[in-house]
């Protein structure tokens, strides 16, 4: 079912691609892999293969140079056939800190692996359980000791660790005390877990709701080289802002194909199931929350789209970027609801996908910024509102 002029239009060919690949990858394999909570190696890697999640490496450090909305095609795509893109989405994104703020040196030791999936960089290790959305009072600490810095401290829902071999490391490398603004003194690093994981970097697993690999990483003593020092130390709260507009819209545009998911088995479903001898859909009670969510999906599309269109444009878009994902993690949430509820009881089964893909569309209104969040950036920085925190 064509859903949207833009399923064909907006990068076409990407998403035939992408929807071939996915083919191979039915609600079976996610079913299975979901109840055992395990990771979806074999998907990543034929993504890898396929080049698709180096789509935004530029060619000369080995990926193919396409800008964020191709990038957005792709995640949307993978969740409109059903899958779980947030098994491997960070590694479109987190490169771009590497790219904006690393040496070319770095770039060259690290892009053009990552291109070819020889590195994994999946991990992105920011918040802390006592630090919560308020970054700045992190207390990871990273001491400068001769060639090295070493790392103490803890993180929480470092997505994917287990299954990285870099993470992108937020620590403060100067005490907030010192500093008159508490936005300075933190620090980017590139950190090889290959050679620290089991000795100073401990991982833990945490059990969520949805299989999204999820973990809590411990650093003790950790010594990482200071050339894995990412632009200059004491800047590193910048560079990780810097690339939250794109993660945000990519995130956004998953939530879009969730949306396109939940709608299409809604309407399937509600054309199909009979009950007092004709279809539910028949009945406006069951046709008009679907019709709703199909509608809150287009306009969250939009903004994803013009999101996407100023980010390549290099403008300002912190605004559209942010709307796009509270818009797109709204629609995909109402679109689930109203897909469980056409559902009846089967909406519940999980042979069905639905409820899993709920679970799993569900974390977009907390991660990777909460709604809240969202609403008080809106409220005072678009709207000119008093500042509440
Ligand atoms: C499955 C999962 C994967 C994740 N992956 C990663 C990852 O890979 N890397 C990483 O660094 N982080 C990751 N996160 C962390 C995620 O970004 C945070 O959970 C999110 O930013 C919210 O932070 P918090 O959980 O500390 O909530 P808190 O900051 O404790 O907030 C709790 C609630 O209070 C609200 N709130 C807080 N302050 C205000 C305020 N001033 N005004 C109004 N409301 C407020 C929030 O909106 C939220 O609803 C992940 C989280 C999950 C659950």
């Amino acid at each position: 079912m064509i859903l949207s002029p833009y399923d064909s239009e907006d990068h076409g060919e990407i998403r035939e691609g992408v929807r071939k690949l996915c083919a191979q990858f039915p609600g079976e394999y996610w079913r299975k892999l979901d109840e055992k909570r395990q990771y979806p190696t074999e998907f990543v890697n034929a993504l890898t293969q396929a080049g698709w999640l180096s789509v935004l490496i530029p060619e000369e450090y080995g990926g193919s140079g396409l800008g964020l909305g191709a990038a957005a095609a792709i995640l949307e795509t993978i969740q409109a056939e059903g899958g779980n893109g947030g098994a491997c989405h960070a590694q479109m994104y987190i490169m771009g800190t590497i790219l904006r703020h690393g040496s070319e040196e770095q770039k060259c030791q690290y892009l053009p692996k990552i291109a070819s999936g020889e590195l994994r960089l999946q991990a992105f290790g920011v918040t802390e359980p006592t630090s919560g959305t308020d970054t700045t009072s992190l207390r990871t600490f990273a001491r400068r000791e001769g060639d090295e810095y070493v790392v103490n401290g803890q993180k929480i829902w470092t997505s994917r660790a287990e299954h990285s071999d870099l993470m992108l490391l937020l620590a403060r490398t100067t005490p907030r005390e010192e500093l008159a603004k508490k936005t300075d003194g933190l620090s980017v690093f590139i950190v090889d877990m290959r050679e620290v994981v089991g000795r100073s970097l401990t991982i833990r697993p945490i059990r969520t709701m949805m299989n999204h690999a999820t973990t809590e990483v411990f650093f003790d003593n950790m010594r990482i080289p200071a050339a894995n020092l990412l632009g200059e130390e004491g800047k590193g709260f910048r560079y990780i802002l810097s690339g939250m507009n794109a993660e945000r819209v990519l995130i956004a545009a998953e939530c879009v194909g969730d949306a396109k998911w939940f709608t299409q088995r809604s309407v399937e479903y509600a054309k199909e199931r009979q009950v007092f001898g004709r279809a539910i859909g028949a009945n406006q009670g069951v046709a008009f929350p679907i019709a709703k969510a199909y509608a809150q999906m287009r306009a969250a599309e939009l903004m994803v789209r013009e999101a996407a269109r100023m980010y390549e444009a290099g403008l300002p878009m912190g605004a559209e970027a942010n709307m796009a994902k509270m818009l797109a993690a709204d629609a995909s949430w109402e679109a689930g609801n109203a897909c469980v509820q056409t559902h009846g009881g089967f909406g519940f089964a999980e042979e069905y996908d639905v409820e899993r893909k709920l679970r799993e569309t569900r974390l977009y209104q907390v991660a990777p910024i909460s709604t809240n969040l969202i609403l008080s950036f809106l409220a005072e920085h678009v709207l000119g509102l008093p500042r509440s925190y």
